[in-house]
């Protein structure tokens, strides 16, 4: 009734238009079709789409030229200007709906790793930021991945011990060294499995550095799911 109620007053809008639908955190048909759902054929590692089906365990270039720190990564969507206003919504406009089916496409995406894994841990926000901003979108994201399926999720597994600047608009070295012994684990995590969940997979520096961080404390495996993945790789800007 007071779902209802509040449908009449504010009724739930597209997550991806001005267009009204029957239940909050969902697209309409016409949209949905655009999406661009990343599928195989892709790296068997980073998760990179590959021009061509060479096989399950078939890595790109870079993975074959120096082997990643995850052992894989994998997102949802490409990063174009749908999967965009996604991303913006939630994390600029702290919009939720959105949440339990992303969690479903990540859920999807990542299945392999997320069966394997002992338990969920998001990228990490520095304090002084999620003061500001009041919420990390990258813990909503895993605390609806834990949901979802069943698997516990540890908001405090990591933490970003410095503030540095924002990332945006940096190039894939610049990011790595912005980011760079920013991230610590707490706690020790001896032979676990580990999903990392993070929004965006841009030049993977922050994934990287959580991965890093999770393997000093001990942990076996680290994989990791985002909502969208930038693909071309001169597309940073968020
Ligand atoms: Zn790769």
């Amino acid at each position: 009734m007071i779902s209802r109620l509040s449908d009449l007053i504010w009724p739930p809008r597209s997550l991806l238009s001005e267009e009204i639908v029957d239940r909050p955190g969902v697209i309409e048909a016409k949209l949905w079709g655009e999406l661009r759902f990343l599928a195989d054929p892709r790296c068997a590692r980073c998760g990179f789409p590959l021009p061509e089906e060479i096989g399950a365990t078939a890595v790109c270039g870079a993975c074959a030229a120096s082997a990643p720190v995850f052992d894989t990564v994998r997102a949802a969507l490409a990063y174009d200007d749908h999967a965009r206003r996604l991303v913006l919504d939630l994390k600029r406009g702290g919009r939720r709906d959105g949440l339990p089916v992303f969690a479903k496409w990540m859920a999807a995406a990542a299945e392999d790793a997320l069966e394997r894994a002992d338990f969920i841990a998001p990228a990490p926000m520095h304090w002084t930021r999620l003061a500001v901003r009041s919420f990390n979108q990258a813990a909503w994201l895993a605390q609806a991945l834990s949901r979802a399926s069943g698997k516990p999720w540890k908001p405090g597994a990591l933490a970003r011990v410095k503030r540095r600047k924002s990332q945006a608009g940096l190039s894939a070295s610049e990011r790595r060294r912005n980011v760079g012994g920013a991230i610590k684990a707490r706690g020790r995590h001896a032979g676990k499995i580990v999903l990392l969940v993070d929004d965006v997979f841009t030049t993977g520096a922050t994934l990287e550095a959580c991965a890093r961080a999770l393997r000093k404390a001990g942990a076996a495996e680290v994989h990791a799911v985002t909502l969208a993945r930038v693909v071309r790789p001169t597309d940073i800007t968020l």
